[in-house]
């Protein structure tokens, strides 16, 4: 594959200086669907590595033919981000992930100070793999812990224990690499006390960035068959709110601002891919199950077959190992018109601190229904802006979906 040529640069990944039009999408994530183990609360696709061998081991060419086969359709261009995530793309060993990494680098970011973020987990995740990763030009590392305490994790069937996250955390902090940390809250047994001390360990290693999401019960899943067995008590929905108020206040002590409604950093260290899905962004999706979005004029070029009047296309790659790998995978696909493009940016929008414009609020006709929510206390208007207050994104969900359906 040729390398980009180097006069074709966006800028220092700023998402708001990105070319308006043009062709490949500046976010790129891969979709690595294989873990060591199946976590109890996993309804995600992901595999467990040793009981597809062989389709694990030509994981990385898999998902390269993938993306090879985009550039080949749209024209190749820098990326200024790029997200391995899963899964978890450290559980098929250091050397992969790592050339991997090595060959999105050399391939899709040279554009200056691009982010190239690789998801792991404590178990994988030891001094010779982070630094393996940091000499292959990855610059943020999310390790997946969700407690710092050894009983919690044996209830989400997790395979790693507490120790090993710290050292884990600490170790890609001391490879001058980004760290953000993911926690759960409202896990069967977690006390307001443990949550405290789960966030005050999260702090201690150095993250900059922290995601906080409450558990969610899927059906289908071992732990939510064990609630519903009485084996485990759901936790009171009073109490996990609490928690995540408990959250808010020690980050934002720490320096973390919430820049969304689950995720903290830094000021200048908020995640840049993941703002590109909330801000309208186009962003390809590789790999089983991976979601991507393109401008209609853009899924035209690539081959898809575009109606009249759409102006957005979203499709999901097929989660599915033998159909989602392949340089032209199955894949669902859904057309939105302008106006449903508008509506769909405000709801994302809508999960930013900072909201969104009250002209793109008209513009997706959503004027009655904003009122609404601003009347309930559910958001808040400033000048030219309306906001999700902090009783909304408890209650996210209803704000979201009453912003969809309009
Ligand atoms: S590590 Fe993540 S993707 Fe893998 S099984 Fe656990 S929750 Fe699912």
């Amino acid at each position: 594959m040729p390398h980009p040529s180097p006069d074709v640069e966006w800028g220092a990944g700023d998402a708001s200086r990105e070319p308006a039009g043009g062709a490949m999408p500046a976010h790129v994530y891969f979709h690595v669907p294989f873990c060591a183990s199946k976590c109890s609360y996993c309804d995600f696709f992901s595999v467990e590595a040793g009981r597809a061998r062989e389709q694990a081991a030509r994981a990385y060419e898999a998902l390269f033919e993938q993306w090879a086969g985009w550039v080949s359709r749209l024209g190749l261009r820098l990326a200024t981000t790029a997200y391995v995530g899963g899964g978890t793309p450290t559980a098929l060993g250091a050397a992969r992930v790592a050339a991997f990494v090595a060959t999105v680098r050399a391939e899709m970011c040279e554009a200056h100070d691009p982010e190239v973020t690789v998801e792991a987990n404590p178990e994988s995740l030891d001094e010779q793999t982070v630094a393996m990763l940091a000499d292959a030009g990855a610059t943020r590392v999310s390790l997946g812990v969700q407690a710092f305490h050894d009983d919690l994790l044996a209830v989400l069937g997790r395979p790693h224990d507490a120790t090993r996250a710290l050292n884990a955390a600490r170790t890609v902090v001391s490879h001058g690499l980004e760290l953000s940390v993911d926690l759960i809250c409202g896990i069967p047994g977690q006390t307001l006390d443990m949550w405290r001390s789960s966030v005050h360990y999260a702090i201690e290693t150095g993250a900059r960035h922290v995601s906080v999401y409450p558990l969610s019960l899927e059906s289908g899943t071992p732990l939510a068959a064990e609630v519903m067995l009485g084996r485990y008590r759901a936790l009171d929905e009073d109490l996990v709110a609490d928690m995540m108020l408990l959250a808010r206040n020690l980050l934002e002590d720490a320096g973390l601002r919430r820049y969304e409604v689950a995720n903290y950093a830094e000021p200048g260290r908020e995640c840049r891919h993941n703002l590109a899905y909330w801000t309208g962004r186009e962003y390809l999706g590789i790999g089983p199950s991976a979601h991507g979005m393109l401008r209609a004029e853009t899924a035209r070029e690539a081959g898809f077959v575009v109606p009249e009047g759409a102006a957005r296309v979203r499709y999901a790659v097929a989660a599915d190992l033998t159909q989602g790998f392949g340089e032209w995978p199955a894949m669902t696909v859904e057309t939105l018109d302008a106006e449903q493009a508008a509506r769909e940016d405000v709801m994302l929008g809508l999960r930013l601190a900072e909201g969104v414009a009250l002209e793109l609020v008209e513009r997706a006709g959503l004027g009655v229904v904003v009122e609404g929510l601003v009347a309930r206390g559910l958001l808040e208007r400033t000048a030219d802006r309306v906001r999700t207050t902090d009783r909304g994104w408890l209650l996210g969900n209803e704000v979201f979906g009453a912003v969809w359906t309009g």
